[in-house]
Protein backbone atom coordinates (compact mmCIF):
# COMPACT_ATOMS: atom_id res chain seq x y z
CA UNK A 1 0.00 0.00 0.00
CA UNK A 2 1.27 3.64 -0.82
CA UNK A 3 2.04 5.42 2.56
CA UNK A 4 3.40 8.98 3.22
CA UNK A 5 7.57 8.91 3.77
CA UNK A 6 8.61 11.52 6.12
CA UNK A 7 12.26 12.08 5.07
CA UNK A 8 14.49 10.96 7.88
CA UNK A 9 16.74 14.24 7.98
CA UNK A 10 13.35 16.17 8.46
CA UNK A 11 14.15 16.94 12.54
CA UNK A 12 12.03 20.30 12.57
CA UNK A 13 8.61 20.76 12.31
CA UNK A 14 9.07 22.96 9.80
CA UNK A 15 11.14 20.92 7.61
CA UNK A 16 8.46 18.21 8.02
CA UNK A 17 5.96 20.47 6.79
CA UNK A 18 7.75 21.26 3.80
CA UNK A 19 8.44 17.69 2.98
CA UNK A 20 4.71 17.30 3.62
CA UNK A 21 3.74 19.72 1.31
CA UNK A 22 4.24 17.42 -1.56
CA UNK A 23 3.12 14.13 -0.32
CA UNK A 24 1.69 11.66 -2.70
CA UNK A 25 1.37 8.96 -0.65
CA UNK A 26 -2.57 8.41 -1.13
CA UNK A 27 -4.74 9.81 -3.89
CA UNK A 28 -5.84 12.45 -1.71
CA UNK A 29 -3.24 14.95 -2.39
CA UNK A 30 -5.17 14.68 -6.49
CA UNK A 31 -8.29 16.74 -5.45
CA UNK A 32 -6.99 18.66 -2.31
CA UNK A 33 -5.73 22.43 -3.04
CA UNK A 34 -2.85 21.95 -0.57
CA UNK A 35 -1.48 19.88 2.43
CA UNK A 36 -2.65 21.17 5.35
CA UNK A 37 -0.01 20.39 8.39
CA UNK A 38 -0.10 20.76 12.11
CA UNK A 39 0.53 24.19 13.70
CA UNK A 40 0.69 25.89 16.92
CA UNK A 41 3.24 25.44 19.87
CA UNK A 42 6.06 22.87 18.65
CA UNK A 43 6.84 22.76 22.31
CA UNK A 44 3.21 21.96 23.79
CA UNK A 45 1.98 19.67 26.04
CA UNK A 46 -1.21 19.60 24.59
CA UNK A 47 -1.47 18.04 21.45
CA UNK A 48 -5.10 17.99 19.78
CA UNK A 49 -5.58 15.34 16.71
CA UNK A 50 -8.67 15.55 14.36
CA UNK A 51 -9.62 13.79 11.72
CA UNK A 52 -8.83 15.70 8.51
CA UNK A 53 -8.98 19.12 6.87
CA UNK A 54 -12.27 20.99 6.37
CA UNK A 55 -13.28 23.09 2.94
CA UNK A 56 -12.18 26.01 4.52
CA UNK A 57 -8.69 24.80 6.16
CA UNK A 58 -7.96 23.20 2.78
CA UNK A 59 -8.31 26.76 0.74
CA UNK A 60 -6.22 28.23 3.78
CA UNK A 61 -4.00 25.61 4.59
CA UNK A 62 -4.13 26.00 8.13
CA UNK A 63 -5.87 23.42 10.49
CA UNK A 64 -8.89 24.24 12.52
CA UNK A 65 -9.98 27.57 10.89
CA UNK A 66 -13.76 26.68 9.59
CA UNK A 67 -16.41 26.81 11.72
CA UNK A 68 -15.32 23.81 13.34
CA UNK A 69 -12.39 25.40 14.42
CA UNK A 70 -13.87 28.81 15.73
CA UNK A 71 -15.70 26.51 18.09
CA UNK A 72 -12.69 24.81 19.22
CA UNK A 73 -10.88 28.16 19.55
CA UNK A 74 -13.97 29.07 21.96
CA UNK A 75 -14.12 26.04 23.76
CA UNK A 76 -10.37 25.90 24.49
CA UNK A 77 -11.06 29.95 25.83
CA UNK A 78 -13.74 28.16 28.64
CA UNK A 79 -11.25 25.43 29.13
CA UNK A 80 -8.85 28.11 30.36
CA UNK A 81 -6.27 27.19 27.47
CA UNK A 82 -5.22 29.24 24.65
CA UNK A 83 -4.62 28.06 21.28
CA UNK A 84 -0.84 29.20 21.08
CA UNK A 85 -0.39 27.02 23.94
CA UNK A 86 -1.60 24.11 21.86
CA UNK A 87 -0.46 21.67 19.19
CA UNK A 88 -3.20 21.44 16.97
CA UNK A 89 -2.87 18.93 13.73
CA UNK A 90 -5.47 16.18 11.77
CA UNK A 91 -4.55 12.32 11.56
CA UNK A 92 -5.42 12.81 7.35
CA UNK A 93 -3.63 16.11 5.92
CA UNK A 94 -5.47 16.49 2.56
CA UNK A 95 -9.49 17.43 2.56
CA UNK A 96 -11.54 14.52 1.03
CA UNK A 97 -14.59 15.64 -0.47
CA UNK A 98 -17.10 15.17 -2.35
CA UNK A 99 -19.19 17.54 -4.84
CA UNK A 100 -22.63 18.61 -3.69
CA UNK A 101 -25.10 20.97 -5.76
CA UNK A 102 -24.09 20.26 -9.31
CA UNK A 103 -20.08 20.56 -7.74
CA UNK A 104 -20.71 23.94 -6.28
CA UNK A 105 -19.82 22.96 -3.34
CA UNK A 106 -17.34 20.01 -1.42
CA UNK A 107 -18.86 18.64 1.03
CA UNK A 108 -16.32 16.51 4.01
CA UNK A 109 -15.52 12.83 3.16
CA UNK A 110 -15.35 10.24 6.00
CA UNK A 111 -11.61 9.66 4.96
CA UNK A 112 -11.22 5.29 4.70
CA UNK A 113 -8.74 3.83 6.87
CA UNK A 114 -6.06 3.26 4.41
CA UNK A 115 -5.95 6.63 3.67
CA UNK A 116 -5.39 7.23 7.80
CA UNK A 117 -2.83 4.43 7.77
CA UNK A 118 -1.23 6.63 4.76
CA UNK A 119 -0.62 9.66 6.21
CA UNK A 120 -0.27 8.52 9.82
CA UNK A 121 3.67 8.62 9.06
CA UNK A 122 3.37 12.36 9.39
CA UNK A 123 1.40 12.07 12.71
CA UNK A 124 3.85 10.38 14.40
CA UNK A 125 7.03 12.45 13.11
CA UNK A 126 4.65 15.36 14.47
CA UNK A 127 3.95 13.64 17.64
CA UNK A 128 8.08 12.57 17.90
CA UNK A 129 8.98 16.03 17.27
CA UNK A 130 6.64 18.03 19.94
CA UNK A 131 6.57 15.28 22.56
CA UNK A 132 3.67 16.24 24.25
CA UNK A 133 2.47 14.96 27.58
CA UNK A 134 -1.32 14.98 26.54
CA UNK A 135 -3.24 14.12 23.51
CA UNK A 136 -6.96 14.38 23.32
CA UNK A 137 -8.40 12.95 20.24
CA UNK A 138 -11.05 14.77 19.08
CA UNK A 139 -13.53 12.23 17.43
CA UNK A 140 -13.82 8.58 16.38
CA UNK A 141 -11.26 8.24 13.16
CA UNK A 142 -8.57 10.34 15.67
CA UNK A 143 -9.64 7.56 18.29
CA UNK A 144 -9.20 4.92 16.08
CA UNK A 145 -6.48 6.28 14.61
CA UNK A 146 -4.75 6.32 17.86
CA UNK A 147 -6.43 3.58 20.09
CA UNK A 148 -6.96 1.08 17.37
CA UNK A 149 -10.91 0.16 15.10
CA UNK A 150 -12.39 -0.89 18.13
CA UNK A 151 -12.13 2.53 19.95
CA UNK A 152 -15.34 4.39 20.79
CA UNK A 153 -15.82 7.93 21.74
CA UNK A 154 -18.52 7.30 24.03
CA UNK A 155 -17.17 4.49 25.71
CA UNK A 156 -13.39 5.75 25.82
CA UNK A 157 -14.69 9.78 26.74
CA UNK A 158 -14.11 11.45 30.21
CA UNK A 159 -11.48 8.71 31.30
CA UNK A 160 -8.09 9.07 31.26
CA UNK A 161 -6.29 7.01 29.07
CA UNK A 162 -2.88 5.72 28.40
CA UNK A 163 -1.98 6.28 24.35
CA UNK A 164 0.20 3.48 22.21
CA UNK A 165 3.02 6.32 22.67
CA UNK A 166 3.28 6.25 26.10
CA UNK A 167 1.43 9.57 27.07
CA UNK A 168 -1.99 10.47 28.83
CA UNK A 169 -4.84 10.74 26.38
CA UNK A 170 -8.26 11.75 26.77
CA UNK A 171 -10.95 11.12 23.64
CA UNK A 172 -13.98 13.83 23.07
CA UNK A 173 -16.23 14.53 19.99
CA UNK A 174 -14.83 16.16 17.27
CA UNK A 175 -16.69 19.89 17.26
CA UNK A 176 -18.23 19.36 13.81
CA UNK A 177 -20.05 16.73 15.69
CA UNK A 178 -21.51 19.80 18.43
CA UNK A 179 -22.13 21.93 14.70
CA UNK A 180 -24.17 19.58 13.66
CA UNK A 181 -26.88 19.11 16.80
CA UNK A 182 -30.06 21.14 15.44
CA UNK A 183 -31.22 22.21 19.04
CA UNK A 184 -30.09 25.17 20.71
CA UNK A 185 -30.15 23.55 23.98
CA UNK A 186 -28.62 20.29 23.17
CA UNK A 187 -25.89 21.54 21.12
CA UNK A 188 -25.04 24.04 24.41
CA UNK A 189 -24.79 20.77 26.93
CA UNK A 190 -22.37 19.27 24.43
CA UNK A 191 -20.49 21.75 24.24
CA UNK A 192 -20.32 22.31 28.24
CA UNK A 193 -19.36 18.88 27.85
CA UNK A 194 -16.76 19.40 25.54
CA UNK A 195 -15.31 21.83 27.46
CA UNK A 196 -15.10 19.74 30.86
CA UNK A 197 -13.39 17.06 28.84
CA UNK A 198 -10.61 19.64 27.79
CA UNK A 199 -10.44 21.13 31.00
CA UNK A 200 -9.85 17.90 32.41
CA UNK A 201 -7.03 17.20 29.61
CA UNK A 202 -5.38 20.64 30.50
CA UNK A 203 -5.53 19.41 34.28
CA UNK A 204 -3.72 16.56 33.28
CA UNK A 205 -1.19 18.29 31.07
CA UNK A 206 -0.01 20.98 34.04
CA UNK A 207 0.75 17.34 36.10
CA UNK A 208 4.19 16.90 36.01
CA UNK A 209 5.75 14.73 33.71
CA UNK A 210 5.06 11.33 32.13
CA UNK A 211 7.36 8.32 33.23
CA UNK A 212 7.34 6.99 29.39
CA UNK A 213 8.48 8.33 26.17
CA UNK A 214 7.13 8.20 22.62
CA UNK A 215 7.99 4.15 21.07
CA UNK A 216 7.67 5.49 17.56
CA UNK A 217 9.97 7.69 15.41
CA UNK A 218 14.11 7.92 15.99
CA UNK A 219 15.71 7.14 19.62
CA UNK A 220 16.85 10.37 21.82
CA UNK A 221 13.29 12.84 21.23
CA UNK A 222 14.22 16.08 22.00
CA UNK A 223 12.36 18.33 25.02
CA UNK A 224 11.81 21.32 25.36
CA UNK A 225 11.50 23.43 28.37
CA UNK A 226 8.44 23.49 30.39
CA UNK A 227 5.37 23.43 28.51
CA UNK A 228 2.68 22.70 30.99
CA UNK A 229 -0.15 25.12 29.59
CA UNK A 230 -1.71 27.72 32.05
CA UNK A 231 -5.35 27.75 32.92
CA UNK A 232 -4.85 31.21 34.36
S1 LIG B 1 -3.55 12.52 2.80
FE1 LIG B 1 -1.55 12.24 3.76
S2 LIG B 1 -0.64 10.42 2.78
FE2 LIG B 1 -2.35 11.14 1.49
S3 LIG B 1 -1.31 12.51 0.01
FE3 LIG B 1 -2.06 13.76 1.69
S4 LIG B 1 -0.33 13.99 3.09
FE4 LIG B 1 0.11 12.26 1.72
Amino acid sequence: MPTARPPEDATTLDALRRAAASCTGCDLYKRATQTVFGEGNPHASLMLLGEQPGHEEDLAGRPFVGPAGRLLDKALVQAGLDRRQVYVTNIVKHFKWKAKEGGKRRIHEKPGRNEVEACRPWFDKEFWLVQPEVLVCLGATAAAAVFGPAARVGTSRGRELSSPQGVRAFVTVHPSAILRIPKDAERAAEMRRFVADLRRAALAARRPSRATRVSRGPATPRRGPSRAPSRD
